[in-house]
């Protein structure tokens, strides 16, 4: 009769056992009924005296009762584990969860965002490789594929139409805008090439130099950017090498402004005719604006004469902008043509 009690309490603590197991398991549930199956053979009447087995029944019970609270705390102990392994993947994946969904959020306000930054760079996190990420407008930067500058070789050599310069000496304006030493001119001085005339707007400085030519640069150089009535750009590239002064540099270097972004406007007319070279070949390709927003569809025309300044004019550029200058680009298999 006890071995009947006590093997209804070994299947109650079982059934508990079971019964609190409620965390998923990953353990097989198979350990229980072999737990109990090597318990039940002991628990079968043995034939003997009455005495004998009066104190071999007692001693049995004693032995399943230790059986059964052996085997409790190991159950319990499997639980208590299997229930940490639990809430630790329960955790572990709640935290990926949440990491994931942060970082969505991130990349969507990122992306939702509209970049419209206007401060670039020469050099670092708002550099030339960084352009196109700053303003949505700046695509072109980094994706067009047809950006100036780019190294001049195996151009096409032809006999290229001489341009026609029409300039005067004009009033003007100056303006360090950040990036270089801007000249705006007085409307009045032209150039015609391939059946258009265009309107020198404004005339900037790089340095070193922007293009190449067969792999060679300039320590500096000018461009001159040009606008036809319909808008289509035409930018006219001075070299600059180290030699005699030039005086309509000089005349840009006394009129510099004081402080970057204040416009200084002289009394005084300049002659752009000083900046050009008296040999008028040229290499021509399509490219684009050399800095944000790297728009494209601009005619290049690059002077194959280069224009001289002196070490004392280069010089005192260089304190202002030691590097202004984008890198060459991809020519893409553009076509360029030069003068014989
Ligand atoms: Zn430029």
């Amino acid at each position: 009769m006890r071995n009947l009690i006590a093997l209804f309490a070994l299947s109650l603590v079982t059934a508990m056992a079971n019964a609190n197991d409620a965390a998923p398991t990953t353990k097989p549930a198979a350990e229980k009924p072999a737990a109990i199956a090597s318990i039940k053979p002991n628990l079968r009447p043995t034939a003997a005296t009455p005495a004998a087995a009066q104190k071999s029944e007692e001693d049995a019970e004693v032995d399943l009762s230790v059986r059964i609270a052996e085997k409790l705390a190991e159950l319990r102990a499997k639980q208590a584990l299997r229930a940490e392994d639990a809430a630790r993947a329960r955790r572990a994946s709640e935290a990926r969860r949440k990491k994931e969904a942060a970082a969505a959020a991130a990349a969507a306000a990122e992306a939702a965002k509209p970049k419209n930054g206007t401060h670039w760079t020469y050099e670092g996190e708002f550099g030339p490789e960084n352009w196109s990420k700053i303003n949505t407008a700046w695509a072109s930067c980094n994706t067009g594929n047809r950006q100036s500058p780019i190294d001049l070789r195996d151009g096409i050599k032809v006999d290229l139409e001489q341009i026609a310069f029409d300039y005067h000496p004009s009033s003007f304006n100056e303006i360090d805008n950040g990036h270089t030493i801007q000249v705006n001119v007085a409307g009045g001085n032209f150039l015609s090439v391939g059946g258009t005339t265009y309107e020198l707007q404004q005339f900037h400085f790089h340095r070193p130099g922007e293009e190449r030519i067969n792999g060679k640069g300039t320590e500096m150089v000018v461009h001159m950017v040009h606008k036809s009535y319909d808008n289509k750009i035409a930018i006219l590239a001075v070299l600059l090498e180290r030699g005699d002064a030039n005086p309509m540099i000089q005349t840009v270097w006394n009129n510099l402004p004081l402080e970057k972004h204040m416009t200084v406007t002289p009394s005084i007319v300049l002659d752009v005719n000083e900046i050009l070279p008296a040999r008028r070949d040229y290499f021509t390709y399509m490219g684009s604006l050399s800095e944000p927003p790297c728009t494209e569809n601009v005619l290049w025309i690059v002077m194959k004469q280069p224009m001289t300044a002196s070490p004392q004019q280069m010089a005192l550029f260089s304190r202002l902008y030691p590097f202004n200058s984008r890198p060459v680009q991809p020519s893409n298999g553009r076509m360029v043509k030069e003068s014989m």
